[in-house]
Order: structure tokens, then C-alpha cells, then sequence
């Protein structure tokens, strides 16, 4: 019998604990999961056989070389790679792999940002093997390589990665939620997870259109591009059917995922032209981390196999839906209890309200911070701009709940709202039961079932951000729960007592409504919920004395790591609109410009033959349109030099908050300034004259 093949290729790529199982020597096998599980420090010992192993299964999977792959803050992967060659012959290749070149690697930290911590300590830093994400292989150009994921951190042990934050806030919010159950009395949870599945929205476009716009090569975005004729009015694209091409793309990207070991498990189209979402099952925090990491890279190279390319920029097209990702969030713990399922009485589920209270009051006590995890400069043209979701941050927790806080505030908390059957007026078809919590697209953060779903996150992020950002914040508000009620006399008085207090204090954060809606900002100022408008203006949260003191005693970020991840925001910030304005120039001078021009010199010259053969036609079109390009082409140049100027003064400014500033406020706009008279032309001249391939092309001849 033919098996299937996600049963085939699960997995292969991936040094899991079933090859572990099957390569170690029992004893060893038993003590590294000793070692894993208790979270200890791993025996050199060990680690030596663990690195024989992995080396021989990956030499039999024809890798050459190993790699220490991290997450440093400039938002991709990086990998150095070191081959199996030990120099302990010389007539014959001897491939050696030692433990404590699996445990530690020293790659030149000075290539990498460390906003201004390199410049107080040392220029070295250090990778240190993260056991608790399994080794993989990874195959290209360069031949297979056995990939070791590992956290970035510098000669004094400040974080220069995004991973060590994670792992340090997973241990946080697990020894606090372990507290919590303790007092609970299920003394038997030992340790508790955070459980992610991110959704992760891309575009696909031909690879040669590709190749033809520079902006998109650069920036990843276009710059420029006048609107397809039809865009996304007909909504027929959502859920539609896949076309070919992309179900051939689609086909190959889930084998790829599942080779390493990646629940690749659901796929549709999106709302605009070109556009789809791919979903894993959710796995633990660090996990689905590596694993979106991998999910992107992926994308981007399956997509060339097919002559394809993937978008995942937060806006590749003006006035079109942009991608973002949604985090799907839940605490779980090792013995198999989700927190956050309200079970089917949750006004009597005091645990469940307790751990919903404290995000509640996570949520609104850091919302400034949370925001700027989900930011960069790409999402600047979703949050808050025209389009979902708003910057403003809410909680939607559905009807059910929402009655039920209300109960709880007003102090009578009896009942749940059950949810009912759905009648579809079809007999044949089965009775569906209808979710007590309904959907709202609008909300940033929604509850949904037995998990949160921030859904602020632009498409190209890590998740490692919004993640570490929300272990901490619930971590802290866990901590100080726990250090009340551990106190208290009566638990089951106290418990409410905090319940109700939390909630009536922090309701103005939750928010059922639209919140697309223009009543909705004006209501969450009433409310006092910060609006945050962008990201530049989002960073400097990370450094308030709110957010140090938090960030501290969760022994997530000291304070020299948060005001250096300060300065890499912003160093980011200015790089990415720097290359976009610089692009701009680039193409509007070599490409626009001179293109217009010869459009303009042929119905001049058409103008002159018409009125040379015959005086008397009529040339009022291809006068008044030539006046128009004239007029607008003038209007470009004027608008070019306008910003070729602005863009020299921005390199002058000081590095930080006031450069990134001059680059959002000066830089940015005047990019707008260039952009539409070029858009404005796009619309009037012949296409054969046009240099770059239009959005029509672009999102619809794939
Ligand atoms: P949507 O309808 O928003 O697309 P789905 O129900 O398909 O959402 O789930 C989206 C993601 O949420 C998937 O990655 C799924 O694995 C993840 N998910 C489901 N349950 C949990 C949970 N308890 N914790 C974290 N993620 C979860
Ligand atoms: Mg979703």
C-alpha cells in the first residue's frame, strides 16, 4: 500500500527525540531527558555523545557542514557555517563533531546590531545550544547542512538575540503560573507552557515582473504603482478557489514544512489578489518561533523554485489589504490543562477567571509595549492607518464572557450564556452547535475559545517579540497574584475578591464593538487606552520606568538590554525608509523620468507630423495630454530634488530617536510627494513607454 506522504517525509529533516531514541545509548538517552526536563545544566559527557549522534545522522543525510542558526535583532536568521573537517590527518578526512561545539559557537558579534552594547562590553559574543528546539537540516546550493538552534548572547551575557528573551520569559511565566495552580491544589504541575500558532498571511508574484521592479527587489514593497482596475472590491479572492500555480507552490512548501518537522496544516487564499495564509498547529512558544522563522525562509525559497516570488512585507501594494500574522496564544501546563479554557461553566471556573484577569490586567497595565512588538516600519501602513487592526489596543472576549465580567463586577456572578444550536433550515444537514464566543475581525487581541489571537503582528515579524512581550507582562501581574493570595487566610474569598477587583478595574480595556469605527477612538480616549500612531513613537515605551521595572523582575531584559534594543528599533526604522527613499530616487531618475520624457518627445513629434501633413486637424488630445505628462513629469523632478535633498540631510542627523523621527515625519512624506505624480502618470501614458510592470500585472498574471 502506497503510505501517505505527510506519513513519508514528517519529520525526516528533523534530529527529533525519535532518532534520539533510536541513536543514543539508553542510559544517555534517559539522562538528556533528565536534563530536559528538569531544565539543568547538560553533563559535557552527554553532550559529547549527543554530538557523535547527531553528527552521524546528519552525515547520513549527506551533510558537509553544522551551523549555530540565531535570531540576532536584525529580524532574519543567521547561520555561519563550519564543516565536519578535523584537521587530525592528512591523507584522509577525518569529520568530527565534539560536544562543546553543540553546546557553544563563537560567531563575531560585531557584524551584528547590539544597539550600543558591544560599545560598553566586548566585541565577542557567544551562541549557546537551545536543547529544547530540535536540530534540523537544511539543503540548498551549498549542500545540506545540520542546523543547531541556538541563543545570541554577548562576552557579559546581555541578550544580543530574540530567542534568550523568550526563553528567559517561558521560565517566567511557568514559575509564576506554577504558583498560582499550586494554590489551587494541583501540587503536580511542575511546569507550564505557552502554546503559539501563528497564522502567516504572503504574497505571491511572478519572478521575472519581480525582477523588474527594484523597489520590490530593495524594499520589498513597491513604491510606486498607479491602482489595478479591480482590486479587492469583489472579495472574490477570499477562500477562493487556488489557481494552479500557487496550489503546485503550495503543494512543494507543505512537503518542505513537513520534512522539518513543521505542522503545516491549513492554507487558503486571502482577501486581496495574490495573496494567501499558511497555518501550523500550534506548538510550544520557542518551537513555533524557529518554526515561523523557518516558515518564512521557506516560503521565500520554494517560491524561486517556481519561478515565484513571496511578499511577506506588512504593504507590497498602496490601497490593497496588507499581511499581517496572527498569534494564537494559550498557557498549558505539563499535565495537560489549558488556562485559558473556560470550560463549560466559566462563571464557576474561578482558575480560568483568575488566569483571564490577569491577562486582562497584563494587557492593559502594557499596552504601550505590546503595541511595539507587533511594529516595524511595514506595519506602520496597517496599524492605525486605514486599515486592520487599529493601533489602539482593546480585548474582545465575546458575549459570554463579557457577561460574565459584568456579573462579576456588579458582584453577582451566576450564570453562563450558553451557546446555541445553529439552525440552518436544511434538514439534511447535521444541527451545528454555535460558538458562545463569536469572531470580531476588528479586535487586536481576541479571545477565541481557549486562546488569545493578537492580531496586530505584521507579516514579516519574528514572534518572538510579541511573545516574550506577553509571557512577561502576564508573568508579572501571575507574580503579584500569587504573592497576595499566598498570604490570604480564606483562598476562596481572596481569589474572588482579586477576581472582581482586577476586572472592575481594568474593564476599560475590554471592547466588543467595531473597532474600525471612528466612535471607537474617540470612545478609547474617553478611556484613557493609548492611541499609539506609530512605531517610532511606539519605542520609547520599552525604557519606562513601567516597563524596566517589569521587564527586571521577570529577569527578562535589564535595563542596558532594553535601552539597547531602543537604539537597534530605531537603527532599523531609518535603514528601511533610508533604502526606500534611496530606491525611490533611484528608480524615479533612471527609470520614470526618462520614460516619461520619451513619451512626451513622441506626441511632440506626433503633434508636429499631424499638423505638418494636414493644418487643419484637430490635435487638442495629444496637446492636452502632453500639456498634462509636462506638467506632471515637472512636478516629479521638482518633487525628486525635493527629497534628494531631505535624504542627505537625514544621514547628517544624530543616530536614534532623532534621526528615525526626521525619517517618519520629513523623509516619508515627501516619499508620498514623489510618488503620486508618477502614480498619477502611470494612469496617462502608453504602457508600452511604462518601465515597470503595473499591480494589475503583478497581482493578477500569477
Ligand atoms: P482562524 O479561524 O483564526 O484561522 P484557527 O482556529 O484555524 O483560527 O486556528 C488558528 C491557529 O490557532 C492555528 O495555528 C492553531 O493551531 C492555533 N491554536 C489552536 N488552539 C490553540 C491553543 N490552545 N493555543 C495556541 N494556539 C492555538
Ligand atoms: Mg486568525
Amino acid at each position: 500500500m502506497e503510505t501517505n506522504v505527510i506519513e513519508e517525509v514528517f519529520g525526516t529533516d528533523v534530529f527529533n527525540d525519535d532518532v534520539m531514541q533510536k541513536k543514543l545509548p539508553k542510559d544517555v538517552y534517559k539522562s538528556w531527558k533528565k536534563t530536559l526536563e528538569s531544565g539543568a545544566e547538560l553533563d559535557s559527557d552527554i553532550a559529547n555523545v549527543v554530538a557523535h549522534a547527531m553528527k552521524e545522522w546528519a552525515l547520513e543525510h549527506g551533510a558537509t557542514h553544522y551551523t549555530h542558526w540565531f535570531e540576532p535583532l536584525t529580524g532574519v536568521t543567521a547561520e555561519k557555517h563550519d564543516s565536519f573537517l578535523s584537521p587530525a590527518s592528512e591523507s584522509k578526512p577525518v569529520l568530527e563533531f565534539k560536544g562543546k561545539e553543540l553546546i557553544k559557537g563563537e560567531p563575531d558579534a560585531s557584524s551584528f546590531p547590539s544597539g550600543g552594547l558591544r560599545a560598553t562590553f566586548e566585541a565577542r559574543g557567544y551562541t549557546a545550544w537551545d536543547c529544547t528546539s530540535p536540530a534540523f537540516l537544511k539543503e540548498d546550493a551549498a549542500g545540506v547542512t545540520l542546523c543547531i538552534p541556538t541563543a545570541f548572547c554577548s562576552y557579559t551575557g546581555e541578550a544580543l538575540d530574540k530567542k534568550t528573551p523568550l526563553l528567559r520569559s517561558m521560565e517566567a511565566i511557568s514559575k509564576q503560573a506554577v504558583r498560582i495552580m499550586k494554590l489551587f491544589g494541583y501540587d503536580d504541575v511542575k511546569k507550564v507552557s505557552c502554546s503559539v500558532g501563528p497564522e502567516q498571511e504572503y504574497f505571491i508574484v511572478d519572478h521575472d515582473m519581480y525582477m523588474k521592479r527594484k523597489d520590490l527587489i530593495f524594499s520589498g514593497r513597491t513604491l510606486f504603482g498607479a491602482p489595478a482596475p479591480k482590486g479587492q472590491e469583489l472579495d472574490d479572492h477570499y477562500f477562493g478557489t487556488i489557481k494552479e500555480r500557487i496550489a503546485a507552490y503550495m503543494k512543494d512548501l507543505n512537503i518542505e514544512l513537513w520534512k522539518l518537522g513543521i505542522l503545516a496544516k491549513t492554507q487558503h487564499n486571502e482577501v486581496a489578489p495574490a495573496q494567501h495564509e499558511m497555518a501550523p498547529i500550534y506548538t510550544t512558544a520557542n518551537i513555533a518561533t524557529d518554526h515561523n522563522q523557518l516558515v518564512m525562509e521557506t516560503m521565500k525559497k520554494v517560491a524561486k523554485r517556481h519561478n515565484l516570488e513571496c511578499l511577506l512585507h506588512e504593504k507590497p501594494f498602496a490601497g490593497v489589504n496588507g499581511s499581517g500574522k496572527h498569534n494564537n496564544w494559550s498557557i498549558i501546563t505539563d499535565t495537560g490543562i489549558n488556562l485559558l479554557d473556560p470550560g463549560k461553566k466559566p462563571h464557576e471556573n474561578t482558575k480560568f477567571l483568575l488566569f483571564l484577569a490577569a491577562v486582562i490586567r497584563a494587557v492593559d497595565e502594557h499596552a504601550e509595549i505590546l503595541r511595539l512588538s507587533a511594529s516595524n516600519a511595514g506595519n506602520d501602513h496597517r496599524l492605525g492607518a486605514n486599515e486592520a487592526p487599529p493601533a489602539i489596543i482593546s480585548i474582545f472576549l465575546g458575549e459570554q464572557l463579557e457577561d460574565i465580567i459584568e456579573q462579576i463586577v456588579r458582584g453577582d456572578v451566576s450564570s453562563s450564556i450558553q451557546g446555541e444550536s445553529l439552525d440552518t433550515g436544511v434538514h439534511v444537514l447535521p444541527v451545528l452547535k454555535k460558538d458562545a464566543t463569536d469572531r470580531n475581525r476588528t479586535s487586536p487581541f481576541a479571545f477565541t475559545g481557549n486562546k488569545f489571537e493578537f492580531r496586530m503582528l505584521g507579516s514579516s515579524l519574528s514572534i518572538a517579540g510579541p511573545n516574550f512581550t506577553l509571557n512577561a507582562i502576564v508573568a508579572d501581574v501571575l507574580q503579584d497574584f500569587a504573592d497576595e493570595l499566598e498570604k490570604a487566610d480564606d483562598f476562596d474569598s481572596a481569589v474572588k475578591d482579586l477576581i472582581k477587583r482586577t476586572v472592575t478595574e481594568h474593564q476599560k480595556i475590554i471592547f466588543n464593538g467595531d473597532g474600525y469605527s471612528d466612535e471607537w477612538i474617540e470612545e478609547a480616549e474617553k478611556r484613557g487606552l493609548p492611541n499609539i500612531k506609530s512605531f517610532v513613537e511606539a519605542i520609547p515605551y520599552l525604557t519606562t520606568e513601567k516597563s524596566i521595572k517589569m521587564f527586571e523582575r521577570q529577569n527578562v531584559f535589564t535595563k542596558a538590554e532594553l535601552e539597547s534594543r531602543v537604539e537597534v528599533n530605531y537603527e532599523n526604522y531609518s535603514k528601511t525608509i533610508n533604502i526606500e527613499a534611496k530606491t525611490m530616487i533611484d528608480m524615479a531618475s533612471k527609470q520614470y523620468i526618462p520614460a516619461v520624457i520619451q513619451y512626451t518627445t513622441s506626441l511632440a513629434e506626433s503633434i508636429n507630423s499631424i499638423k505638418a501633413a494636414c493644418p487643419a486637424a484637430d490635435v487638442s488630445v495629444q496637446t492636452e495630454l502632453l500639456t498634462k505628462c509636462s506638467s506632471l513629469l515637472a512636478d516629479a523632478k521638482k518633487a525628486l530634488v525635493e527629497l534628494e535633498k531631505v535624504t542627505e540631510e537625514a544621514a547628517e542627523k544624530p543616530e536614534g530617536k532623532e534621526q528615525a523621527e526626521f525619517f517618519r515625519d520629513v523623509i516619508f512624506v515627501k516619499m508620498g510627494d514623489l510618488r503620486a505624480p508618477i502614480d498619477e502618470l502611470e494612469m496617462l501614458v502608453d504602457e508600452d513607454y511604462w518601465p515597470v510592470p503595473t499591480y494589475a500585472e503583478l497581482m493578477f498574471e500569477v
